[in-house]
């Protein structure tokens, strides 16, 4: 089962299991731009982004009756980079989708430099919020419009630049059409790390104070990975980001590691601090470096008696 395979999935290796959980986060996160659905309190005031401080206290909801996170408390300053790992199913995209606003809580509270989310006008949310990812969603128009998208005023000139900066000109620049190449549906197909960087692209152009970023170890070649990374890395350098981390170097570096098991996290801290912890992390680190064969057994057991 599902449940079975989580002890095996190594952080920074693609696993089957997490296609999946990319295709949701492409339904869920595609819809991003579009007007909230949810209501506003009248007047509602647009969120003030000062530091990009976040501060989940106490969080607990459900998609229905079942709870999907629960008691879920964490901050992040200003700037810092929050690593969110764990099993396909723990919660990752949820807790993301609360900051967003997709969803209210149950329980607790979701604020943005102490601002609760559900006291400011929605759209200023998604505005102040960057999100990247390889399903990232690309419509049918423009390589130049898809990276323009949410910043209707910039220039081509900054349209090439923020694509130069996201190692996408390169590629771009090859396609039957430049940047007048029609992409997205019916559009010339464009592979996972190429969409990938047409977000980032759009990313590093809307220059969002808060990052969302939906790392995939992708299909990719190693030079194209490493050139990825390092715009990747530019982007995030001083700006909150929140990583649904599959590459080692940003699960190593990350300010803050969340680890997250059935809706509640289980561990955090640093890299370092989690290894010391010998926990869960520690262990699917020692497993990926090959110093030691698997799991041990009380967390496959604790896995599957979920
Ligand atoms: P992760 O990102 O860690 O893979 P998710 O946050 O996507 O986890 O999912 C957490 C749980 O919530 C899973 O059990 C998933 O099936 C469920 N879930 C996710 N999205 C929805 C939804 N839109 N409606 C109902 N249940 C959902």
């Amino acid at each position: 089962t599902q449940r079975f395979v989580w002890p095996m999935a190594q952080f920074g290796q693609v696993i089957n299991m997490y296609q999946r959980a990319y295709a949701s986060a492409e339904r869920v996160f595609g819809l991003m731009d579009t007007p909230g659905r949810l209501a506003e309190v009248e007047d509602a005031p647009p969120l003030e982004v000062t530091e990009g401080a976040v501060e989940y206290d106490d969080v607990s909801f459900g998609y229905d009756d079942e709870a999907v996170l629960s008691d879920v408390s964490f901050d992040a300053d200003g700037g810092e980079t929050v690593a969110l790992v764990g099993p396909t199913g723990a919660g990752k995209s949820t807790v993301l989708k609360l900051l967003l606003r997709m969803y209210d809580v149950n329980e607790g509270a979701v604020r943005i430099d102490g601002q609760d989310v559900r006291d400011v006008q929605i759209q200023s949310i998604r505005r102040a919020v960057g999100y990247v990812s390889q399903e990232t969603f690309l419509f049918y128009g423009t390589v130049r419009e898809n990276i323009a998208y949410g910043s209707f005023d910039a220039t081509d000139e900054e349209i090439v630049a923020a694509a130069e900066a996201a190692e996408a000109d390169g590629f771009v620049r090859n396609l039957p059409d430049g940047y007048d190449t029609m992409v997205g549906e019916r559009g010339v197909k464009l592979s996972g790390g190429q969409r990938q960087r047409i977000a980032i692209a759009r990313a590093i152009l809307k220059d969002p104070e808060i990052l969302i970023l939906d790392e995939a170890t992708s299909d990719v070649d190693t030079e194209t990975e490493l050139l990825i990374q390092r715009s990747l890395d530019d982007l995030t350098a001083d700006r909150t980001t929140f990583a649904i981390a599959h590459r080692l170097s940003t699960v190593k570096d990350a300010d803050r590691i969340l680890v997250l098991e059935d809706g509640r996290i289980v561990e955090r801290g640093t890299h370092d601090d989690l290894l010391a912890a010998d926990g869960l992390y520690a262990n699917l680190w020692a497993v990926q470096a090959g110093e030691i064969d698997e799991l041990p057994e009380e967390f496959v057991r604790r896995a599957v008696e979920r």
